[in-house]
């Protein structure tokens, strides 16, 4: 420690640097090549729930592999000890540290409160983007979000907000394809506020659970069904709504004509 201008400010740091990167939907085929590099040359990984086995197994077998999974109910105690962790590892320790989360870091991983937390204890943080499951999972059933002349516009929205409350549906309502994450179980209180909200009830809806993975499987189904519950959905899953959804059996349909083309 040393006196600068009468505050003590301390004159070795650690030079611990932490990447917080996006680990894709599942498919490791879907990595970014920054992610992979990062993940090959880390000192520590601190992984996500939804982070597949298949990419962790890519990373530097000599790294430091810690599972920082959120439970409902705990997300706050675990995302504080998940700030201890990097401040440990990258700032005490000067460990070169991937904090890995599903998809894209930014897209509802709380990966921003994370990176002010580190910011605001001096830790340098890069920020790697990632293939989100809001843009692939519909993307992997055949479902474009966007298409000229059916949906000009998309919004990516939460079932739920801080503190565990239900979204709400009227500022979202207007808008073409909706992509809802973490809105499995919520599902029906989903589709019947969205209806309320006057989306018409034969609105096709497509669920894809586990995208990207050999599991992946995919549902499609209308608004009122999905508020009767008639349909059984496993979380994760990406819930899309929209007009968009019809192109999936039209696709389909012409890759089944493309198949049975002579050549
Ligand atoms: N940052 C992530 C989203 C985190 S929120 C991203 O960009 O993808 C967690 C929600 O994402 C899940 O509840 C689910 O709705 C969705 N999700 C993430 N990975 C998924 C996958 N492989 N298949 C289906 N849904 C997924």
């Amino acid at each position: 420690l040393s006196l600068s201008g009468g505050r003590i400010v301390p004159v070795v740091r650690a030079i611990g640097e932490v990447f917080l990167a996006g680990a894709g939907p599942g498919d490791p085929e879907l990595l970014t090549l920054r992610t992979l590099r990062l993940l090959q040359s880390a000192d520590v990984v601190i992984y996500d729930r939804l982070v597949s086995a298949e990419v962790l197994a890519l990373a530097n077998p000599e790294a430091e592999f810690i599972y920082a999974g959120k439970d409902e109910g705990h997300q706050n105690a675990v995302q504080a000890e998940i700030c201890e962790l990097l401040l440990d590892r990258a700032g005490r320790r000067g460990k070169r540290v991937v904090r890995l989360k599903g998809g894209d870091p930014f897209v509802f991983g709380r990966g921003a409160e994370e990176m002010r937390f580190l910011l605001e204890a001096g830790i340098t943080v890069e920020v790697v983007p990632g293939v989100s499951s809001a843009i692939a999972g519909p993307a992997a059933a055949n479902i474009p979000v966007t298409h000229r002349g059916i949906a000009s516009s998309v919004a990516i929205v939460s079932a739920r907000c801080k503190g565990g409350r239900l979204n709400d549906w009227r500022k979202v309502a207007g808008v073409d394809t909706l992509v809802i994450l973490m809105g499995a179980k919520s599902r029906a209180k989903i589709a019947t506020s969205l209806i309320e909200c006057g989306r018409p009830a034969d609105e096709p809806v497509a669920f894809i659970e586990r995208a990207c993975t050999p599991e992946q499987r995919v549902t499609e189904t209308t608004l009122d069904d999905v508020a009767a519950s008639a349909i059984e959905i496993e979380a994760p899953a990406v819930m899309v709504v929209g007009e968009v959804v019809r192109l999936r059996a039209e696709l389909a349909d012409l890759a089944r004509a493309a198949m049975d083309v002579e050549v």
